[in-house]
């Protein structure tokens, strides 16, 4: 047991022992007083010495009583504040898996829960960064693995110098970069240090200069799209950049996830205070089971198809975290396989 603890038990006893000398002293102090006005001063000694009798009883049974109710005390406060304390201790060492028991007391009880609480909490957070290295790691290996492949294939002799060869090895090195530029985002809107730039801006015409973007892979991908932006403009207070990034991710994976002659269709409505973009495609869709979890990091429903077409699982996840730092969300639905999917971002209308 650590010094301040067993110097703790000693001032709990010391401090019943010393209420108990106190209440002696006053007993004794003002039995004497009275019995010398009250009673004849012939019967006083007798008296006295009955009443010193009874109080030095009284004086050893209170004693008894402080020493065990400064022991029981003991047992019940001390013991718990002590496992507490060790078990703070175990955390910090890394022992992520401690817990303390919860003791019957109400308050010592709620301190017991609170703290398991605690550790319950760090656990997931360390569990997340264990896994979010390994996935970090996994998500590394397949284009380094593809470029040392081209690489030793060169070196063989197996694949010929030429422009193709090298043309494959730059598509490797830029799905790393893309790799990495996602994750650095990641980071910063995970830590909250985005740096955004509000203002008050027309969602119908940003949406509209984001299809215009996407153009191209729409027509590549031979779907349809189908925009009316309303007749008044929905006016939000927004960083329009980083509206225009979680547009171009839902409209992306749109078009990712739309087999050919599919459409894509795009609506935009105000509800209150709050302006509603919906993103809405016929495609593959996503089972009821997957989508509670698409917009963890690195989630995939089907991870080969997702990977081979250059997806690296986290643009939902920073579209969600960017939606939210903008005092908005998204949420996804979709009815199931085969049956598309939508995604609606909600962002604050400027006054
Ligand atoms: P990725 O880069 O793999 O597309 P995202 O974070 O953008 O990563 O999406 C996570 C997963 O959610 C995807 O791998 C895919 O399985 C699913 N998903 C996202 N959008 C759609 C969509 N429009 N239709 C079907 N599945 C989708």
């Amino acid at each position: 047991m650590p010094r301040f603890w067993r110097r703790l038990r000693w001032q709990l006893i010391a401090a019943q022992l010393v209420v108990v000398a106190v209440g002696v002293v006053v007993l004794i102090g003002a039995a004497d007083v009275l019995a010398t006005r009250a009673i004849a001063p012939e019967l006083l000694p007798a008296v006295q010495v009955a009443i010193t009798k009874a109080l030095i009883i009284a004086a050893v049974a209170a004693a008894t009583v402080g020493l065990g109710t400064s022991l029981l005390l003991l047992r019940e406060i001390l013991r718990p504040l002590h496992e507490v304390a060790h078990s703070s201790q175990r955390i910090a060492s890394g022992r992520y898996d401690e817990r303390v028991e919860v003791p019957a007391t109400e308050e010592l009880g709620a301190l017991a829960s609170s703290f398991n609480q605690m550790a319950e909490v760090l656990e997931t957070v360390e569990h997340q960064r264990i896994l979010l290295i390994g996935n970090v790691a996994h998500e590394l290996r397949t284009p380094l693995a593809g470029l040392e492949g081209y690489l030793e294939g060169l070196v063989d002799g197996v694949f010929p110098s030429t422009p193709e060869t090298f043309t494959e090895m730059q598509h490797e090195v830029r799905r790393l970069r893309r790799l990495v530029d996602d994750l650095q985002t990641l980071s910063r809107v995970e830590s909250g240090q985005v740096q955004l730039t509000f203002s008050d801006f027309d969602l119908g015409e940003l949406a509209g200069w984001v299809l215009v973007r996407l153009q191209p892979q729409l027509i590549d991908g031979h779907l349809g799209i189908s925009f009316m932006p309303p007749a008044t403009p929905v006016r939000v207070y927004a960083d329009p950049d980083r509206t225009a990034q979680i547009l171009l991710n839902l409209l992306g994976n749109a078009i990712r996830y739309t087999p050919e002659g599919g459409t894509i269709s795009v609506s935009l409505r105000q509800d209150q205070d709050q302006a509603q973009l919906q993103v809405c495609d016929t495609g593959i869709g996503i089972p009821a089971d997957a989508l509670p979890y698409i917009f963890e990091r690195f989630y995939r429903v089907d991870p080969s198809r997702s990977r081979s077409s250059g997806g690296s699982g986290i643009g939902l996840t920073i579209a969600q975290h960017l939606a939210w730092a903008m005092a908005g969300d998204i949420v996804a639905e979709s009815a199931g396989p085969g049956q598309g999917s939508c995604f609606t971002v909600t962002l604050p209308l400027a006054e």
